[in-house]
């Protein structure tokens, strides 16, 4: 499997691949790197941000406040899609995304009056 790291502005290119029991990477410059590689070839996590819908028709950015699994980003972005929220929203508020078999927290990240 090849990809590109995405853990620093250099953007290595990765080689990963299986011998054995082992996952080996090339093509990192650091230990990041290698981490990275590992985690994108056995489990492939990413935090999500994205916009949520607030009640005056304005909208406030926000992410999870952990990675998801990759395969789950959809759902998230579908679940906060149909969300609408209070105006009164602030940054750091949090609420509790309840997916089938995912437990995350959202975090508002930006609001219109902050500039989002
Ligand atoms: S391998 Fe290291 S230097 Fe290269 S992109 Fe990843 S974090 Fe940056």
């Amino acid at each position: 499997m090849n990809t590109i790291c995405i853990m620093c502005p250099m953007g290595c290119g990765l080689e990963i691949e299986k011998v054995g029991d082992e996952v080996r990477v090339s093509g990192n410059t650091c230990k990041r790197g290698e981490a990275y590689g590992k985690a994108e070839f056995i489990h492939p996590v990413r935090t999500v941000t994205t916009l949520v819908k607030l009640e005056d028709g304005s909208v406030a950015s926000c992410k999870t406040d952990a990675p998801v699994p990759k395969e789950r980003v959809s759902d998230v972005v579908a679940y906060i899609g149909a969300l609408t929220l209070g105006k009164d929203v602030k940054i750091g508020d949090r609420f509790h995304a309840h997916l089938d078999g995912l437990d995350t927290d959202i975090i508002i990240t930006g609001t219109p009056t902050s500039g989002c």
